[in-house]
């Protein structure tokens, strides 16, 4: 799961579902609790109302997804054929910050590792600084190797293995919508990263890769003054994925660029990690969940190249054949993984009418 800190930012109880002004507050509503229980009300709904489903759905839900899905591969592995499917609909998706309902049709991956330095052998007075080395800058001259000022990552190797955009794809963005004051405005941020807009921006959002500082750690951060040369400092960091970057290719080509640089004293533990996942914009299940969410929210859908989030979608998808789309009941503000996660009621109901929907268009029959 992903925690709930920092509890005083909540304004109720993480993991007391309250509902205020229309909208339902809690860990997981939106990523991704809210649509599991859609889909399965929409099943329990088409049966109730319209009789036998028109095809046969299975139904795959897995507790490990945000903690890298350690046993689904292997979960896969043995029952992959009673997984077969013709289409997937993958857990997350969200209202654009314009409100238009977004349907994406893959998944950036992951690799999450832990850098890690110790110097001393313990804590010290920091007069020592003069003479004992410390971790913390050693962390900070390793982490400032990893990005430059313009958010372009450094590490050798590395954006040498991101697959540009192809011309079919490029065309695609220029005609996506995305609305960049409502996503300005969300975030409460006055510029993009690099400045970027328009097609730059979409580009960079949906085709480059991240390097992210998740949590720094080191020395004394409570309050008042303490003055101490620190032993140990340690950094959480986040990479997504595009093709063709691994999780393995990553910790490699990291280890190879600190130690290129004399951070040899700079120890990566490794975390969870996930390739990336990309299906046609155009399959059966995306053109299938377009007619579903067209005739719902009485509006064309966006459809979204991929989703900027991660989960297991190669480790089921790509491992089976199995074209994936996603679309679901979160919006643009429904602060996953952060305090105050949300989303609308109106739009758990129009999942639930979405996904039923899906389920009659992908069987072959009209929806209105
Ligand atoms: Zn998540």
């Amino acid at each position: 799961m992903q925690p709930p800190d920092p509890l005083d930012e909540w304004e109720t109880p993480p993991f007391d579902p309250t509902e205020r002004d229309g909208y339902l507050f809690g860990r997981g509503v939106s990523d991704n609790k809210g649509n599991l229980m859609a889909r399965l009300q929409a099943i329990e709904a088409y049966r109730a109302t319209m009789g036998d489903l028109p095809l046969r759905v299975r139904v795959l839900y897995e507790g490990e997804e945000e903690s890298g899905s350690a046993h689904l591969a292997a979960f896969v592995e043995r029952f992959g054929d009673r997984l077969k499917a013709d289409g997937c609909i993958w857990e997350a998706g969200y209202k654009d910050a314009a409100g238009r309902p977004t349907i994406s049709c893959g998944l950036k991956g992951i690799a999450y590792v832990q850098l890690r330095v110790r110097a001393a052998s313990k804590d010290a007075h920091s007069s020592l600084a003069t003479i004992v080395p410390n971790p913390a800058w050693r962390l900070v001259w390793a982490l400032a190797s990893l990005k430059n000022e313009r958010d372009e990552i450094t590490i050798d190797g590395f954006m040498d293995r991101v697959r540009p955009p192809t011309a079919a794809e490029l065309q695609a963005l220029e005609r996506l919508p995305f609305d960049e004051p409502g996503m300005l405005r969300i975030h409460g941020i006055k510029r993009f990263v690099r400045g970027l807009s328009g097609v730059e921006l979409k580009t960079k959002h949906f085709f480059e890769p991240t390097c992210t500082i998740c949590g720094i750690v080191s020395g004394y951060t409570g309050a008042g003054s303490k003055t101490v040369l620190p032993a140990v400092a340690s950094a959480k960091i986040d990479f997504r994925l595009v093709p063709d970057l691994t999780p393995e290719t990553v910790t490699t080509l990291l280890r190879a660029h600190l130690d290129g640089r004399g951070f040899g004293d700079v120890e990566i533990v490794p975390g969870h990690g996930e390739p990336p996942s990309r299906w046609p914009t155009d399959s059966i299940t995306a053109r299938a969940a377009v007619d579903a969410c067209r005739a719902t929210y009485g509006t064309e859908p966006v459809v979204y190249p991929l989703l900027a989030g991660s989960g297991p979608m190669a480790q089921v998808c790509d491992k089976l054949g199995i074209p994936a789309a996603g679309f679901g009941s979160g919006n643009a503000a429904s602060a996953n993984h952060a305090p105050n996660e949300n989303i609308a009621i109106v739009d758990y109901f129009d999942h639930i009418r979405a996904f039923g929907r899906f389920l009659h268009a992908f069987a072959g029959r009209p929806v209105a």
